[in-house]
């Protein structure tokens, strides 16, 4: 039995979330609660109040935006980063109906619609118009991308540039106009927002990746898996450690490797485990980028940015009866749990129900067949294929509610964990089979391939 090479994360539980959301609200509203200890503002009609309200929650909103982003460690940790970056697109529309109402209310409060409609207005008017302008544009293509066409680096490079342009153009708007802006006590905090987000901004944007340039991980092994799936191995530089990860966390990678070949960070599963020495993520070819992958040759460097995640079992070690449920390339979570479970001695029960199209994109049967066998973990894999060979002997057809129901059992909704890796829409069809076998909710684990 194997101990870990590489610490990992504390297996902290999802304690805490609780404060990191009550601190977002008090910062979206402290804004509100300034203005109105220092501002008493008795003058304005009720309309108008809103309004401003409505822009200064709104614009606090967008500010925290920026720190949703910047993938700070203890703002992910009880959540796991995939949620937060749900989250912050949510908020964008959030934030977005709040300054549309903004300008809809101050306008209407103070029967000046010609801030709406005339060109001969101030400059502040226009740099507020700017905001939103590229506001619009940047949660229309956030949540467009896909039907739109977007190219998700070209979506990246221009939503960066966007949110410069929306958080300073907003900010010098409201300064320079906003009636709640006038005393000192309301600058300063508004600076002092502006001063924290752009430098999260810079941070995030050039001190991170400057950092983790100066300590590149090289590549060891580049091994074909199957048609189009590759696992690049990566050793960290002479005298650094991996840093601490739980199997079945993700990283982000720019691979460096010159030949003419694109610099892009991308976001892959870890597929290694921290009981075996150095990191590797398998990886598909699912697109521009992912083409390239098998021209990774052994020496060339890369960054890793990470762990980042939840889906983890050693997050939860109270669950001992685990169901995996996955579609794909979505076994690499699970691929790394299970070697990390065999590696570890475990002795939990795990159901793998894995879905594929073909028996040749199978990848780590023989392993996984292996770690079966030791009875560490006690493992049951499941495969179903939608296109099988003619020998196939395994289930036919998509994983649904029919073929979880037989494969669980009657007992299901006793089940301790289940994990969920597929594309979205088979991962709505699963989640929802799950809480009608009775799996309580908070017994899902769920890990989405997008961002
Ligand atoms: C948490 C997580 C874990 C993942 N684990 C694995 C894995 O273990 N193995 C694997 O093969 N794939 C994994 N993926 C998917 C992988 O990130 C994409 O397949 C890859 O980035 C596609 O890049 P591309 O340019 O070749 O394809 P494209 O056709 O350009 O992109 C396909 C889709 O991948 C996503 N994507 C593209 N570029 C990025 C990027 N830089 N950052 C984030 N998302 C991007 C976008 O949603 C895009 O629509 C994972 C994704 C996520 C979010």
């Amino acid at each position: 039995m194997e101990t870990a090479i590489y610490p990992m994360p504390a297996a902290r539980g999802g304690g805490g979330g609780f404060l990191r959301i009550f601190l977002y609200l008090l910062i979206t509203v402290f804004a509100l609660i300034l203005a109105t200890l220092v501002h008493p503002r008795t003058h304005d009609g009720f309309i108008r109040q809103l309004g401003r309200n409505c822009g200064l929650v709104g614009l606090t909103l967008l500010a925290l935006q920026v720190v949703l982003a910047a993938r700070f460690k203890w703002i992910e940790r009880p959540f796991g980063l995939d949620m937060i970056l749900q989250f912050h697109k949510v908020a964008g529309v959030i934030a977005l109906c709040l300054v549309l109402l903004h300008v809809v209310l101050v306008s209407w409060g103070s029967a000046h619609w010609y801030l709406l409609t005339s060109i001969d207005v101030r400059w502040e008017v226009w740099l507020g118009r700017l905001a939103l302008l590229a506001l619009l544009t940047t949660v229309a293509t956030s949540l467009l991308r896909r039907k739109l066409n977007i190219g998700f680096e070209t979506w990246r490079s221009w939503h960066n540039i966007l949110a410069v342009g929306i958080l300073s153009f907003a900010f010098v708007h409201s300064i320079s106009i906003g009636g709640d802006l006038t005393a000192p006590a309301m600058q300063i905090y508004w600076a002092a927002g502006l001063v924290g987000a752009g430098t999260i901004y810079l941070l995030h944007r050039i001190g991170r990746p400057a950092r983790l340039k100066r300590n590149p991980y090289t590549v060891t092994s580049v091994r074909q898996e199957a048609p189009r799936i590759w696992t690049i191995h990566l050793e960290p530089s002479a005298g650094q450690s991996v840093y601490p990860y739980a199997p079945g966390q993700f990283h982000y990678i720019t691979f460096r490797r010159g030949r003419g070949l694109p610099v892009e960070e991308h976001v892959w599963t870890i597929s290694s485990t921290p009981t075996r020495h150095g990191i590797a993520s398998t990886i598909k070819e699912l697109g521009d980028f992912t083409a390239t992958i098998g021209q990774t040759q052994v020496g060339d460097r890369a960054d890793i940015d990470g762990p980042y995640g939840r889906c983890s079992y050693v997050f939860y070690p109270e669950e001992d009866e685990l169901v995996f449920i996955c579609g794909g390339i979505g076994v690499t979570p699970f691929l790394a749990m299970l070697r990390h479970m065999h590696d570890t001695g475990s002795r939990k029960k795990v159901l793998l129900l894995w879905g594929n199209r073909t028996e040749q994109e199978l990848v780590a049967r023989q392993e996984l067949d292996q770690i079966a066998k030791s009875g560490r973990p006690q493992l049951k894999v499941v495969l179903f294929l939608t296109k099988p060979g003619p020998d196939w002997q395994g289930e036919q057809g998509r994983i649904g509610k029919e073929a979880i129901a037989k494969c669980l059992g009657p007992q299901a909704g006793a089940l301790r964990g289940a994990y969920v890796c597929c594309p979205p829409p088979m991962s709505m069809v699963i989640i929802g089979a799950l809480h009608d076998l009775g799996v309580p909710g908070d017994r899902i684990h769920y890990e989405g391939f997008s961002l």
